[in-house]
């Protein structure tokens, strides 16, 4: 392996995952949903199988798609994109931040990610030859994790050339404020930098919490690349069908580094997710509001079992802070070890914050938990994280 991928062997979230299966563990750890989406959507996918429709399908993806996903931000965000020019669909939003970072960013510039941050973006910025420069989310008063811009201002050089941002974020369920994100959009508009925006859990938001996509901001919708996925938000994370909006220029740059990595994918899910995008948005709501539900029921038993915790605004995700782990301060060196020791003591599997973290030490006392399962799965792992004492 050359030196520069030599730091991302495994990802987290394949080894939580397996040492959920060799432990018999209850999986909080990688987040999937363990209930379908839409069976109209998924009927389509089926009748598309039966139709014949499984050969390559064209390049930037089906019109169909293309239409749906313009309409889609047309309705629900009050953006225009043309079909044909400024949306491109991808094998799932990792290959839409993937095509965007090859594209865009030449060996030596900088890509500031906000940290902690997902893990392909470090992993990506790499094999572009590119460096991150990370900006740190704080934690406030209550708990909630938010960015300075004064701080992003700060890590800006001559040499950077991207902002990757993520809202609804994982892993801290932060959804940026319009402030927040006005301050992301001045340092861009002021340096002349392109915004890649992950929105994957742009529907997943709690209470009144609304989700603003920082290309609608003045000055951002000609600098900016919005991404999204149908995985998150059509429970279908295994289909892998994202998609990538922005100006045609850097659209059709985003197109030319993604057709030598996939050329295309997914050709029966195309046009079962238009369908989702167009019919299927009542079943979305419904899911978000049982998602609000599993939020507080998790959030609920970690504090009775506990463990201090923050409600996120969005994602499904929850992150617990075991410096006060069930009252036991010194009982854990960190998040990761605490990680490693969770499924013999109790059966449940978790993420440790860190692993999203440049240097460690910055994450350890953080732990991510996926609520987006069923009750009775939840239930059953705060009844085990209880009895752990
Ligand atoms: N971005 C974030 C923040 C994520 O949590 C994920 C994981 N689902 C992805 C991107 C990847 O999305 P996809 O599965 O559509 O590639
Ligand atoms: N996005 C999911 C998570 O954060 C997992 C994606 C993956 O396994 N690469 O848990």
């Amino acid at each position: 392996l050359v030196p520069r991928l030599r730091p991302f062997t495994t990802t987290i979230f394949a080894e939580m995952s397996a040492l959920a299966v060799r432990t018999g563990s209850i999986n909080l750890g990688q987040g999937f949903p363990d209930s379908d989406g839409p069976a109209g959507m998924l009927q389509v996918a089926k009748s598309a199988i039966d139709d014949g429709v499984n050969q390559y399908p064209p390049g930037p993806g089906i019109p169909a798609l293309r239409s749906a996903i313009a309409a889609a931000r047309l309705r629900d965000r009050g953006q225009t994109f043309d079909p044909d020019t400024e949306v491109l669909v991808t094998v799932g939003a990792t290959e839409a931040i993937a095509s965007a970072v090859l594209a865009l960013v030449d060996a030596g510039d900088e890509v500031l990610l906000i940290e902690p941050y997902y893990d392909s973006y470090p992993a990506v910025v790499a094999m572009a030859g590119g460096r991150h420069v990370s900006v740190k989310l704080r934690p406030d008063a209550a708990g909630r994790f938010g960015l300075d811009p004064a701080d992003l201002r700060a890590a800006v050089t001559d040499r950077t050339r991207m902002i990757l941002i993520n809202s609804p974020h994982n892993p801290t369920g932060t959804v940026f404020t319009r402030e927040e994100l006005e301050g992301i959009a001045a340092v861009a508009v002021e340096h002349d930098l392109v915004v890649v925006a992950d929105e994957v859990y742009e529907y997943l938001t709690f209470d009144d919490v609304l989700h603003v996509p920082i290309a609608t901001l003045p000055g951002m919708a000609e600098r900016t690349l919005t991404v999204s996925s149908a995985g998150k938000t059509f429970n279908v994370t295994g289909w892998k069908i994202g998609w990538v909006c922005g100006p045609a220029g850097l659209v059709a740059a985003v197109r030319a580094a993604k057709q030598f990595l996939t050329f295309v994918g997914g050709a029966p899910f195309q046009p079962a997710v238009a369908h989702a995008l167009e019919h299927e948005m009542g079943w979305v709501d419904g899911m978000r509001k049982d998602l609000q539900g599993k939020r507080d029921r998790l959030c609920a038993g970690l504090a009775a079992a506990g463990f201090p915790v923050s409600k996120p605004a969005g994602t499904y995700f929850v992150v617990i802070d075991i410096r006060g782990g069930a009252g036991d301060p010194g009982r854990w060196k960190d998040g990761l070890q605490f990680c490693l020791e969770l499924p013999e003591r109790a059966g449940v599997v978790a993420v440790p914050q860190q692993v999203f973290h440049d240097d460690p030490a910055d994450g350890a006392p953080f732990v991510r938990f996926a609520f987006c399962k069923q009750d009775a799965v939840i239930d059953e792992a705060v009844s085990r994280l209880t009895a752990m004492g």
